[in-house]
């Protein structure tokens, strides 16, 4: 007796097709038209496309920044992305600088343990190499990798916490390509970036639209160049991470053109929220759009959807990484102390929907290949991202005539502000399962904290192999 999903329209990154889906457990047994009843429960997705579940890369659970942790835990925060639609977030352990990869990964996975409402994995952010030459790093490297964690972040911004240098940059790429591991890169020139932060702190200029301001689209830009160009003389795989704009979106698609093996990310955020609109510099709730990469003008948003389209930009994530408004006030009167993130996790599939494919933008296929199949593709988890026999029952019933008002009031972060507050989009999560058992319904969490596990994933070089 197995789970049947009757009636509804299968949505994958090449087709539409009217197929039924019979769940046996935790995984897919059968996709068939006219599947028999017989003595399965029955779920009518008449009206409604079957997708795989979403897969969000980017986040931030539990995370300290600024001396203060993100407002959302492990159960908030993967509650939050079931009702969403996602069914796994890979979300990031952060080295110590003084620390191992191996104290990181224990810390990361004891904030998890026991909490996770759906599917979790780990990126390893590396801030330091100890050892002779690095190699007592380097080598926990091979450590995390046959642990199933398979990409390596590297900060080129925050000097003094979290930012590497080039040599260490190259270092960790060398041995990722040996791994077949993926570079995530934070690209922002931190150094350039920290000279004009300084200056306007100097000249008074202390309101949180100047975080935006201080972050030049160039830096980015400069540094998504460089770090693709040393990834590509150390032979490995490059994944840029939140890329933002459309000087950023030139330098990958000058490399990508050159035969380098770089692959980009967007986040929701950036594809509609802008500086003009979202901080004209008046108000201190400006705070609450205050993330890095900074909100950039509206002119970059239209070259990044085009990106979405011609395959330069491969995955939309969200960096979901919220701080409340008491914990945003710890940067009044100094925007450096302003906790950076917003929270995202739980629309990222409802605006993409409404403002990509409503908006004739992108199409249901592209949908689904930018939110589930292609991130678990690049990210080496080959039993997600797609709904075939054998892959895990990670499944989103998608209602693309639900209206909806997205409202801080009603949403399952952690945050007492929505920075799409009031908007209305059409098409909506409905029903959500994860590895075949239901944790959305009718739109309402039913799910429980300890079902999500932790998934290792493959070195395939982002798929690039
Ligand atoms: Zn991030």
């Amino acid at each position: 007796m197995g789970l049947l999903i009757k009636n509804g329209t299968i949505v994958s990154s090449e087709s539409q097709q009217r197929l039924d889906v019979l769940v046996e457990g935790e995984t897919i047994a059968r996709v068939a038209a006219g599947i028999a009843a017989d003595e399965h429960t029955v779920v009518d997705a008449h009206g409604l496309l079957v997708m795989p579940g979403g897969i969000d890369v980017h986040t931030h659970l539990d995370m300290p920044c600024g001396g203060t942790p993100s407002a959302d835990e492990y159960t908030t925060g993967t509650m939050a992305a079931a009702v969403g639609g996602t069914t796994t977030v890979i979300d990031f352990a952060l080295q110590n600088q003084s620390g191992t990869l191996k104290e990181a990964l224990g810390i990361w996975l004891g904030k998890s343990n026991g909490k996770a409402c759906v599917d979790f994995s780990l990126h390893m952010a590396v801030t330091n190499l100890h050892g002779e030459a690095g190699q007592d790093t380097l080598r926990e490297m091979d450590d995390m990798v046959a642990a199933g964690i398979t990409s390596f972040k590297l900060f080129m911004a925050y000097p003094g916490v979290l930012m590497i240098n080039d040599e260490l940059m190259f270092r960790v790429m060398e041995r990722a390509a040996k791994l077949n591991a993926l570079c995530c890169i934070h690209a922002e020139n931190g150094s350039a970036i920290d000279v004009v932060v300084a200056e306007m702190i100097a000249a008074g200029k202390t309101a949180p639209h100047f975080h935006a301001l201080s972050r030049d689209p160039k830096a980015e830009a400069e540094a998504t160049h460089r770090s693709i160009a040393l990834a590509d003389m150390a032979g490995a795989a490059v994944y840029i991470v939140h890329l933002s704009n459309e000087y950023a979106l030139a330098e990958l698609k000058h490399m990508q053109a050159r035969g380098a093996r770089a692959l980009a990310e967007t986040c929701t955020q950036y594809l509609v929220l802008s500086i003009e609109d979202q901080m004209p510099g008046k108000s201190w709730d400006e705070a609450r759009y205050v993330f890095t990469p900074p909100l950039r003008e509206k002119r970059h948003q239209d070259p990044l959807w085009a990106a979405l389209n011609d395959g330069s930009l491969s995955v939309v994530s969200t960096d979901h990484c919220p701080f409340t408004t008491e914990q945003k006030a710890l940067g009044k009167g100094d925007f450096r102390k302003i906790p950076n993130g917003g929270p995202g996790i739980e629309n990222r599939l409802q605006l993409l929907w409404h403002f990509g494919v409503n908006a004739g933008r992108i199409t249901p296929e592209r949908f689904v290949e930018l939110c589930c199949t292609a991130p678990a593709r690049i990210f080496g988890m080959a039993q997600k991202g797609v709904i075939a026999p054998g892959k895990d029952a990670d499944l989103l019933l998608w209602d693309p005539a639900a209206d909806y008002t997205i409202s801080a009031a009603t949403q399952c972060m952690a945050t007492d502000y929505s920075m799409f507050e009031g908007w209305r989009v059409k098409g909506n999560a409905k029903h959500v399962f994860s590895r075949g058992r239901q944790v959305v319904a009718d739109g309402k969490f039913i799910g429980e904290a300890g079902h999500g596990r932790f998934v290792k994933r493959e070195a395939n070089a982002g798929g690039l192999l």
